[in-house]
């Protein structure tokens, strides 16, 4: 597997810092906690969707697109990273938002969606919660050929076997740094929502043979159909790569115990987790996706899941831009925490 042979834009000039959290580990009493920092990725605001759209944004540039169409839920930081690459790669970018939760949109909204405006989507258009996505963006496509234009349409979350080389690639970085760093880590959680962080992370661990079990940890779907889905991207990235597939169901993790009433909707321990992660260790989550999933991490202390002496590294995937538009939901009992 040479991932160098794939066309590749560079939006992050450096390897994420890999931090220890001695603070939150000392409060926890349990493992050594350590952070990947992909929340500093590049683009406006950084986070993972930024190594998916390298090889993304690169194929559209190869198949001469002159504009981006994505979707995402109605604050997607996927949505915000997508029109942030167009920009700067002098594209335009065309957003369909699927209302996951009813009456959730509003088009004055702060967080990600100011950035929507602020970084001047081209078209956005707000669809009902379970409607026809990928309809939807063929036909904008549709619209924008009848004009003599040329779209390139991404999946959700950049989530297909070309987007998920950013976490294989990921993977490799992980395993370079560490060895550079005499971390011998002994665990990884990351989030779990449109399955390509964590399904190329598995990919790269395994193309790698490098025995590090992966948690992840469902921000929406159930366990087994996440772990299914995961599975079956692991294999196709691999594919994708040129390496073989076969990455055993033992190997593929879910954890759909954080989720709580549905996508994007706040639990205690989410709010919890976003507090002890600032006030340990100054570093913000966000409210749909890295707070459940530290509360997860968290959860998996708290249960002994892992030995005093051991090693875990939590990826941080980004999104605070979020924290704007939930504040009420993060300060929720705050005063006591
Ligand atoms: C999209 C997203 C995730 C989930 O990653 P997937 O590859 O979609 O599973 C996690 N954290 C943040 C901040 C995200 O925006």
């Amino acid at each position: 597997m040479h991932l160098a042979r794939f066309p590749r834009r560079r939006y992050t000039p450096y390897w994420t810092p890999i931090e220890p959290m001695p603070f939150l580990s000392a409060a926890l009493g349990g493992p050594e906690l350590w952070i990947k920092r992909d929340d500093m990725l590049g683009l406006a605001s950084g986070g993972n969707k930024t190594r998916k759209l390298e090889f993304l944004v690169a194929d559209a540039l190869a198949q001469g697109a002159d504009t981006l169409i994505t979707v995402g839920a109605v604050q997607s930081n996927h949505c915000r990273l997508t029109l942030a690459a167009a920009r700067r790669e002098g594209l335009e970018c065309q957003l369909v938002l699927e209302e996951r939760v009813p009456g959730s949109y509003s088009a004055d909204a702060s967080g990600n969606n100011l950035l929507f405006r602020l970084l001047g989507a081209e078209r956005v258009e707000v669809v009902p919660g379970g409607g026809d996505l990928a309809a939807t963006m063929q036909g904008l496509a549709n619209d924008l050929a009848a004009q003599g234009r040329t779209a390139y349409v991404i999946p959700g979350g950049g989530s297909n076997a070309l987007g998920a080389l950013g976490y294989v690639a990921c993977a490799d970085e992980v395993l370079a740094q560490t060895f550079d760093l005499s971390l011998a880590l002994d665990h990884v959680v990351v989030s779990s929502g449109s399955g390509g962080t964590h399904a190329g992370l598995v990919a790269g661990f395994h193309a790698a043979q490098a025995g590090l079990p992966v948690t992840g940890i469902s921000v929406r779907a159930e366990r087994v159909a996440q772990e299914t889905k995961i599975r079956a991207l692991a294999d196709d990235a691999l594919r994708l790569a040129g390496a073989a597939p076969g990455v055993p169901s033992e190997a593929v993790v879910v954890d759909d115990a954080y989720v709580g009433p549905g996508y994007s909707l706040p639990t205690d321990a989410m709010a919890e987790a976003v507090r002890l992660f600032a006030r340990h260790e100054g570093i913000l989550l966000d409210p749909v996706y890295t707070g459940k999933t530290a509360a997860g991490l968290i959860g998996l202390v708290r249960q002994g899941r892992f030995e005093p002496g051991e090693r875990v590294l939590f990826v941080h995937t980004g999104g605070s831009p979020a924290l704007y538009a939930y504040q009420d939901d993060v300060l929720a009992g705050a005063h006591g925490g």
